[in-house]
């Protein structure tokens, strides 16, 4: 779902968007794709930082979920298996999931710029004085630049009526074609009524690209699961309520990608369906709100920056039982908040539709309740894996100008891309030797850092952006009695503690 609010101070959050964005690409986090070609909109490539911050992030929600998954509210481990589906399915799924005739946006052209608007990402302002005066802006707009469009309009001063737009709302629809001056028009009533657009990728399959080789790039990881489930229960021992869990990449031909990686065209998603008894839907849905809530948390992100918003019915589709959406607060949403991961209960109706398109049973037939034969009821938490990396960086991203960095990537250690660097004070004098010693030591279990060159504090301060927890420096000291500083990133303390108990020293700071 997109921000509600519009950003108090535009400037300054800008301002560190920036530094994040420019941040992540200068220390090897993301880059724009095809950077050497001047970018494609709505794509990025991930460096060597990101990759291993987004894998952590992947490995983590993936032990929690499948490798060792929370107690239930029955007092057992939850069951929940893996999956990996292919990208390109047949493209009947797409129909039966209703993706080919209903996954659209209602989306807004401008005749006199030619451009193309989201609808529910548009709003409004109305002239206090004049209420047929509507100029509408995209969401995010800063206030600097409405400011100055008014001012060219001949509009007072004043943001007076401000208005999010929903399209269902029938004075806005009527006012588009007539009054409104469109984001980036000059007069009113250029824009036209909101029409469907497909946001399913098209590819052709084989060597004739006809019409009857078309198939979709998957919006969504979730169909993978559902068209699965039976093979899943054909193979494997689970037993209802159980889960299925997959990892993927997602493609949306997002008409407006932006906010960095937030909305891209191509990303990752972290889903996992539940199965479980009608009856027990509700109980399961409350589990999974709490500990879906509990894993962003224990990441780092922090309670103020997280909110648990209910879909009102307006906004729910017509076969979900209620949706909760985990927002976060990036500072392009600030003080408004931007959807992380959506908590649906979806009652049968995915297996439902493949049940009918597919003409395959996928009904159970449940031993622990006399043999009662049902379709299964779903609850979904569906995370980006994508926003949740951004959220991650958003979260840690800490400036300070009290350090030679200026800033530093506060992750928890479990995030971390490199957990700890290993630093001789300098290039003699036998400590390279155990510094290398130690690195050696250390590889095999975590990402660690070995780095000889430069002075100290430009050392640190390299650590101190890529968000390393743990520097372990060595000196004369460590020559004369094995010990080593620990310098801890955040509060740039330092201690001493023996050669042999660095490797604990980080298993116990890296666990959750
Ligand atoms: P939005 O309203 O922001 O378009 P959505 O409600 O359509 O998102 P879902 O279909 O519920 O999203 O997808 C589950 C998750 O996938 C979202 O919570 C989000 O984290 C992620 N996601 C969806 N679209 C994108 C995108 N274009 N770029 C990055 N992540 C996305």
């Amino acid at each position: 779902m997109q921000p509600a609010e519009k950003p108090e101070n535009n400037t300054v959050i800008e301002k560190n968007m920036k530094e994040i964005v420019a941040l992540c690409k200068r220390r090897g986090f993301i880059f724009q794709a095809s950077d050497i070609y001047g970018g494609i909109n709505g794509f990025w490539d991930y460096g060597p930082l990101g990759t291993e911050l987004k894998n952590n992030l992947r490995d983590m929600w993936w032990k929690r979920m499948v490798l060792c998954p929370p107690i239930g509210p029955d007092g057992h481990p939850v069951q929940i298996v893996g999956l990996d589906s292919a990208i390109i399915q047949n493209p009947k799924v797409w129909v039966a999931s209703g993706h080919v005739g209903g996954f659209s946006d209602p989306m807004v052209d401008c005749k006199e710029t030619k451009k193309r608007y989201r609808a529910d990402h548009l709003f409004f302002l109305r002239e206090i004085n004049d209420l047929n005066k509507i100029v509408c802006f995209v969401d995010g707009t800063e206030e600097d630049e409405q400011r100055k469009k008014l001012k060219k309009l001949g509009w007072s001063q004043d943001l007076t009526v401000y208005k999010k737009a929903t399209i269902l709302d029938s004075v806005i629809q009527h006012d588009l074609t007539t009054k409104v001056v469109g984001p980036d028009a000059t007069k009113p009533g250029t824009l036209t009524e909101p029409k469907a657009f497909n946001l399913l990728f098209e590819t052709k399959i084989g060597a004739v690209a006809s019409d009857d080789n078309i198939a979709y790039l998957r919006g969504e990881t979730a169909q993978g699961i559902f068209v699965n489930y039976k093979n899943v229960m054909d193979s494997s021992r689970v037993k209802v309520p159980f889960g299925i869990a997959q990892v993927g990449k997602a493609f949306r031909n997002e008409v407006n990608p932006r906010n960095f990686i937030f909305r891209s065209r191509e990303f990752e998603q972290m889903e996992m369906e539940f199965f479980c008894h009608p009856s027990e839907a509700k109980m399961w849905f409350d589990f999974w709100k709490e500990e879906r809530k509990k894993f962003w948390q224990d990441l780092g992100l922090t309670t103020g920056n997280l909110l648990m918003r209910e879909h009102g019915a307006d906004e729910l589709v017509f076969y979900s039982k209620g949706t909760f959406d985990i927002e976060y607060k990036f500072p392009f949403t600030d003080p408004g908040f931007g959807e992380l991961e959506g908590i649906a209960y979806r009652t049968n109706y995915d297996l439902n539709q493949h049940q009918e398109h597919s003409g395959q049973k996928l009904d159970y037939i449940d031993p622990e309740r006399n043999n009662e034969r049902y379709i299964p009821h779903v609850i979904e938490p569906a995370a980006g894996l994508t926003r949740g990396v951004l959220a991650l960086l958003c979260e840690a991203f800490t400036p300070d100008p009290g350090r030679p960095s200026g800033v530093y990537l506060n992750f928890h250690p479990s995030m971390a891309p490199k957990k700890a660097a290993i630093l001789p004070l300098t290039a003699k004098d036998g400590q390279p030797e155990i510094a290398e010693k130690l690195y050696m030591e250390l590889r095999e279990e975590f990402p660690v850092d070995l780095d000889i060159k430069q002075n100290i504090g430009k050392r640190y301060a390299r650590q101190d952006e890529i968000g390393t927890p743990f520097c372990f420096t060595i000196d004369n000291q460590t020559v004369a009695d094995q010990t080593v500083t620990v310098r801890e990133r955040n509060t740039m303390a330092q201690e001493r503690i023996h050669l042999s108990q660095v490797g604990d020293y980080l298993r116990r700071k890296i666990k959750i």
